[in-house]
């Protein structure tokens, strides 16, 4: 068994209506490291989030997550799909946050919270109230729990949407741009949660144009363009001198 959190992708491939989107993703996520996924706009990143937690199918490969295997896998000479049930116990190890929340409106910040617990995984309401109290605490909202996100700023709602995520016990959370729907004002509370969180071992993978938080707070920065893994390697070595040129000009773009 490999312990929890891990992450392995092997040969993704996707395409859209015969246009091949990701071309061969290979990329292996240790228990606990966070890794930051830039690029340019349609270079692939968010399909890739998709296909890891499967909320898209994969054409090619494979996703591997505690041992999980999701995909396409090459066994005694021959590619063996895998099952819907192995589909559904790798979606359940997933957290995604997105970068427009969606949160149910109609529902407070608790009950968006317990959702899931509830729902999905059959947890006694009281019992699942509880944990999701001392979620929203931790994500600085203990005040805030009986409010519908219509009444919470952008930065608290996404600080919902964490606490969510984590309220289904994830190995791996997702993030794809978290703040970019933000007031700028806002990014600072929500990456500070991010932090907290990558602090406490979480395996984090992070689509974000936040370069100083991708330096100070991730392991390892992958750059993709066009389909393809241009660059990956040690966040603050990829970030301050990238081999690649395509690197740099983006880089130099978003500094
Ligand atoms: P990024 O997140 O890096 O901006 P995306 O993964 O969103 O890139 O998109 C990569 C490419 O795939 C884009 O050209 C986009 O138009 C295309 N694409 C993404 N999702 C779909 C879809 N569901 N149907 C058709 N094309 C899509
Ligand atoms: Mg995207």
């Amino acid at each position: 068994m490999s312990a929890r959190g891990s992450l392995v992708l092997r040969g993704i491939r996707k395409s859209f209506a015969g246009t091949e989107v990701l071309r061969g993703i290979d990329l292996e996520v240790a228990p606990g490291e966070v890794v930051c996924l830039l690029g340019p706009s349609g270079s692939g990143k968010s399909t890739l989030l998709r296909c890891v937690n499967h909320l898209e199918r994969v054409d090619a490969g494979f996703v591997l997550v505690d041992g999980i295997l999701v995909g396409y896998e090459p066994r005694g000479g021959r590619l063996h799909e895998s099952s819907e049930k192995d589909t559904a116990r790798l979606r359940r190890r997933m957290g995604m946050v997105f970068q427009h929340f969606n949160l149910f409106t109609h529902l407070s910040a608790l009950d968006n919270v317990m959702l899931g617990p509830v729902r999905v995984l059959g947890r006694d309401a009281a019992d699942a109230e509880r944990d999701a109290r001392a979620l929203l605490a931790r994500v600085g909202l203990k005040d805030h729990a009986g409010k519908r996100p219509g009444r919470l700023s952008g930065g608290q709602q996404q600080r919902v949407a964490i606490a969510r995520a984590l309220a289904m016990d994830p190995s791996v959370l997702l993030f794809d741009e978290p703040t970019s729907a933000l007031d700028p004002e806002l990014v600072g509370e929500v990456l500070a949660v991010m932090r907290d969180l990558a602090g406490q071992g979480m395996t984090m993978v992070v689509v974000t144009h936040e370069i100083g938080f991708a330096q100070e707070v991730a392991d390892t920065a992958v750059f993709m363009d066009g389909g393809v893994i241009v660059e990956s390697g040690p966040a603050r070595r990829v970030l301050s001198s990238p081999s690649s040129a395509r690197t740099a000009e983006f880089l130099a773009h978003v500094l």
